[in-house]
């Protein structure tokens, strides 16, 4: 089946009830049990199972093409879970340009509890090789990075992690599972923040991990998502769903806006660079054109200059929205290192923009008076 069909078919529901085609949201946290104890839908309690949960759970691993889905109270909740299947002694590997939350959460929370990490070029296979030690038991990838829009190989990187006996996991938050599907490429994890382009709307905070295998990595994952409960709402869970009729429509139309916004800008005499991984001039070009359907609704643009000079751009934006996240139908312009304060990396001079749904000449015609 295609990815429409799927998404419409996926997200169904059948309603003994009422025969409602949308599905109602089922807000209790608690079920009845039948007068022997048996428990007749295989729910008990929210935080362990829930209708609506369950149904967006389906439709994740059905559209990521694995055999779990499990959707989390937001993409850190999910990346945390992921990362706590490890053990105390465990090594992982990350991008070294990873959503700044990734290393965070390693050195200030897990790092503490005794897992151990290392940063390395995800573009770069020899790099990645060098960093596994025999400890290692991850290796996170994160593709198109954030906010330099790298592209990491994922079919080699997850290939090498199998070689070294390690898990494979990739953030497919940017791409989403329309443009690129981590799992058919090797990958035994898929990861989303989902408050992005899968609610896609900018009205909730949620997170997803798909599973290739219903393994023992699974089962550690659905027993800490319990145990944890780090889970969506019902009502979350329901708007996910409905967010996931539109995906396929938003996300190619924000990915063509932003593949015109980037060649417009490519050659504007007050940028140093465009990142865009459908540039012909990006360096992981020939890896995006064999694993994403297009370059995406993300790019960033590094102005000439330094802060003050990025700054003042973002300063004089009309169109864009001037805000952190992604992924919303409204276009989002930010300076990320403002953004991410103290640790970041991010060049100075760098604005990320978040491609909406608004009409591509507006967009650009908006950025062109910004840089003056
Ligand atoms: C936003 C984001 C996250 C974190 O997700 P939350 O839903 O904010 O917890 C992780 N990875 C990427 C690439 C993101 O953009």
């Amino acid at each position: 089946m295609n990815f429409e069909t799927l998404a419409i078919q996926s997200t169904q529901f059948h309603d003994a009830n009422a025969s409602a085609v949308v599905p109602p949201i089922y807000l209790s946290t608690t079920f009845e049990r039948e007068p022997d104890s048996s428990i007749p839908h295989g729910h008990i309690y929210t935080r362990a199972s829930n209708p609506n949960r369950n149904a967006l759970e389906k439709a994740y691993a059905a559209l990521e093409g694995g055999a779990v889905g499990m959707a989390f109270a937001s993409g850190q909740a999910a990346t945390t879970t992921l990362f706590q299947c490890l053990l105390p002694g465990d090594h992982v590997i990350i991008p070294d340009d990873a959503y700044y939350g990734t290393p965070a959460l390693l050195l200030e929370v897990l790092g503490l509890w005794g897992l151990q990490f290392s940063k390395a070029d995800m573009s770069d296979l020899a790099a990645v090789e060098a960093a596994f030690r025999p400890n290692t038991k991850l290796v996170w990838m994160e593709t198109p990075s954030n906010p330099l829009l790298k592209i990491t190989d994922i079919q080699a990187v997850a290939d090498l992690a199998r070689r070294k006996g390690a898990y494979s996991a990739c953030d497919n938050t940017w791409a989403t599972p329309v443009l690129q599907r981590p799992l058919d490429l090797g990958c035994d994890v898929s990861m989303h923040s989902a408050t992005k382009y899968f609610g896609g709307h900018s009205d909730l905070l949620s997170g997803a991990l798909i599973f290739k295998e219903n393994g023992p990595l699974a089962e550690k994952a659905r027993q800490l998502q319990s145990l944890g409960g780090a889970v969506p709402s019902p009502f979350d869970c329901w708007l996910i769903v409905r967010g996931i009729k539109t995906l396929a429509l938003r996300v190619r139309q924000q990915s063509a806006n932003a593949t015109q916004l980037a060649r417009y800008l490519r050659t504007h005499p007050q940028l140093e660079a465009v990142h865009y991984p459908y540039l012909e001039s990006h360096a992981g070009y020939e890896v995006a054109k064999r694993q994403m359907v297009s370059g995406g609704g993300m790019l960033s643009i590094q102005i000439k200059g330094g802060a003050e000079e990025a700054l003042a751009v973002k300063s004089k934006v009309k169109v864009f929205i001037r805000a952190t996240s992604l992924g919303g139908v409204e276009s989002l312009i930010e300076h990320r290192a403002t953004a991410e304060g103290a640790h970041s990396v991010s060049p100075k001079n760098l604005l990320r923009i978040s491609v909406g749904l608004e009409h591509v000449d507006d967009l650009i015609a908006d950025l062109a008076q910004a840089l003056g």
